[in-house]
């Protein structure tokens, strides 16, 4: 009877550090995953998500396409136009005042 007290305590003792390690060895699988998956889906979303963030809008100066959030906005004679740069900007009213 003892012997199978001891049997019992010894297969509870296993099975936890079976489970323990069967855990550990399921973490580590997972966070394999997580940073062999991380790694490209960091860098996936930007291409797709740079038409998300706005529409594109062309420079009239220099004639790059910019996405609007990003774009600098400038309202002359109440049309909006949208530049890459300041410097294309001020390039643009220093040409409409001439
Ligand atoms: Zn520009």
């Amino acid at each position: 009877m003892v012997r199978f007290v001891v049997y019992l305590f010894l297969s509870i003792f296993v099975i936890s550090i079976a489970r323990a390690l069967i855990r550990a060895v399921l973490q580590g699988f997972a966070s394999l995953f997580q940073t062999a998956q991380s790694s490209p889906a960091r860098q996936q979303p930007h291409p797709p998500s740079m038409p998300l963030t706005g529409e594109l809008k062309r420079d009239p100066v220099c004639g790059t396409y910019t996405v609007e959030a990003h774009a600098i906005r400038q309202t002359i004679n109440g049309e909006t136009l949208y530049f890459c740069s300041s410097r294309c900007r001020d390039e643009y009213l220093a040409a409409s005042r001439r």
